[in-house]
């Protein structure tokens, strides 16, 4: 859908320079996504493995996020190598909706309600990054966090039309329990890619 060099601006890796890469499809349907438009894909879209590694290369990054839609919907491997033959790190932010297929050094999973994630998530996610959209996910991130291998990181980020009523439940919940930490969309306050 789209590819860009910018810094990664949420989850443990805010403020590390990175190149995107955001696949175009996503089968998860959450109601408040902010990448409608990257459900879906065309022909037009479509690009070889090989000019996405020499863009990324080219742009002086060090890790590359592969993200979506939801970039699980894909066999990886291919792009997977190429980067690391290129000597860049993959890193992937996943709903965890389907086997996930390729070589990762970082895995961000981000469950959603609306398509669980598989199994096998928990036990290869570097990060577990729950979206907080209403009360309720509290509960709901803890159920994902015991399932995580440890240590996990485990970061907790409002859902951005719910900024203002999340955000301070979810400070309050950080201090009553350490082990989480807060994850700010920090390149939406910025207005950078
Ligand atoms: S998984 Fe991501 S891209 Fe897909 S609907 Fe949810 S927020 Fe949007």
């Amino acid at each position: 859908m789209e590819h860009f060099y910018t810094l990664q601006g949420e989850g443990i890796y805010a403020g590390c320079a990175a190149y995107f890469v955001r696949l175009a499809g996503c089968d998860v349907g959450c109601h408040w996504c902010d990448v409608k438009e990257s459900w879906t894909y065309s022909e037009n879209q479509m690009m070889d493995i090989a000019s996405i590694a020499e863009l990324a290369t080219g742009s002086g990054a060090k890790i590359v996020v592969i993200t979506g839609g939801e970039p699980s919907i894909y066999d990886l491997t291919l792009l997977t190598r190429a980067l690391h033959e290129k000597g860049l790190r993959t890193h992937i932010e996943t709903a965890g909706a389907h086997p996930l297929k390729g070589d990762f050094d970082w895995v961000c999973l981000s469950p959603k309600k609306f398509l669980p994630p598989l199994p096998e998530y928990y036990s290869v996610a570097d990060e577990l990054k729950i979206i907080v959209y209403n009360k309720s996910d509290f509960a709901w991130a803890e159920e994902h966090a015991e399932k995580c291998r440890k240590p996990a990181q485990c970061m907790l980020q409002a859902e951005w039309g719910e900024k203002e009523k999340m955000y301070p439940l979810i400070i309050d919940y950080i201090q009553e329990h350490p082990e989480w930490r807060m994850s700010l969309q920090t390149h939406k306050y910025l207005e950078i890619p």
